[in-house]
């Protein structure tokens, strides 16, 4: 007897919630802005609402997962007024003040809601490897634990409603470094005539080993003690004007790579160079006044 729940927005992901959900035998309904996405999940046994009001008077708790925060007020405002007395869980990317603002925006028309991000792709879902971020009130997590454990690895991150965006959009900027990283190595080496394929694996194994320094840097950090292990910044800033003149003479653009190197130069002009890497991170923070 598994707790009727709801999906809103039908796209790659919201197709992945709902199909995880209904895989586990909860009853789903399930509504798209444009129709016909549902038909596949239909044909495995879910409600088809009409309208997003009767979707969100459906169930009790709703999951919506639409494209941004602007969708997710096209599709409820206009129907707020079916939220008194249910639970929203909204897994839409958003900023945590885009987070805060929705969650009040929800709350004051008499829903219980939780924001929430997810650290998966839509195969992953359902599966133990899907990580997904919450925030809000504890209550309201403990209620729904059990439904939304359905969805991977549930990990609760507090009552502020902003903490879940916030270390999504953390880790997916951590993420697009790497893929950054990534896209100018193969860029540099494909004008090379040397394939993605031979590269990739030697990328795999060093970003990897690169990895576990990770924890050392982060105590640094913690500590604003960054007294350089074996590289230090100047040695860093040096090296890395060889990348940029690589790229130049590969005919690759320095785009990605350009502001890195751009840091690594002001630390050293500020003083820290002997430091480790870790010490950036103060560099990072804008001025006051800018902010
Ligand atoms: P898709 O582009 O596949 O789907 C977007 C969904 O948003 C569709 O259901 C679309 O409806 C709906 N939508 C867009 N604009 C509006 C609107 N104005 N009103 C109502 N509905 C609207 O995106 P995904 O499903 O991949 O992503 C959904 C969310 O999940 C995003 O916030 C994304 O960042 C997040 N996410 C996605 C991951 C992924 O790998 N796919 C990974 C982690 C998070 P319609 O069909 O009518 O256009």
């Amino acid at each position: 007897n598994r707790p009727p729940v709801t999906v809103i927005g039908l796209g790659a992901m919201g197709t992945a919630l709902a199909g995880a959900f209904l895989d586990r035998g909860h009853p789903t309904t399930v509504w798209n802005r444009t129709g016909g996405k549902a038909a596949p999940l239909a044909a495995r046994g879910a409600t088809v609402a009409a309208t997003a009001a009767g979707a969100l008077a459906a169930s009790p708790l709703t999951v919506v997962c639409v494209l941004d925060d602007r969708a997710v007020h096209e599709a409820l405002d206009p129907v707020a007024g079916a939220l008194a007395g249910r639970t929203l869980v909204n897994l839409t990317n958003s900023t945590p003040e885009q987070a805060r603002a929705t969650a009040r925006w929800a709350r004051e028309r008499g829903a219980g809601y939780l924001d929430g991000g997810i650290m998966a792709v839509p195969p992953m879902i359902g599966r133990p490897e899907s990580l997904i971020l919450y925030s809000g009130p504890a209550a309201t997590f403990d209620a729904h634990l059990a439904t939304l454990s359905v969805l991977g690895s549930p990990m609760y991150l507090g009552e502020d409603d902003g903490r879940a965006a916030l270390y999504d959009i953390a880790l997916l900027g951590a993420m697009y470094g790497m893929f950054g990283g990534y896209l100018n190595a193969v860029a540099l080496t494909r004008a090379a005539g040397v394939p993605a394929t031979e590269l990739t694996p030697l990328i795999v194994s060093w970003l990897q080993a690169m990895l576990t320094g990770l924890p050392r840097m982060a105590k640094g950090v913690d500590a604003g003690d960054h007294a350089a292990a074996a590289s230090n910044v100047r040695m860093q800033a040096l090296g890395y004007v060889n990348l940029l003149d690589t790229a130049r003479d590969q005919g690759v653009r320095t785009e990605l790579m350009a502001p890195m190197g751009e840091l690594l130069d002001r630390a050293v002009a500020a003083g820290r160079g002997e430091g480790d890497l870790s010490g950036l991170v103060d560099l990072l923070r804008a001025p006051e006044g800018t902010r």
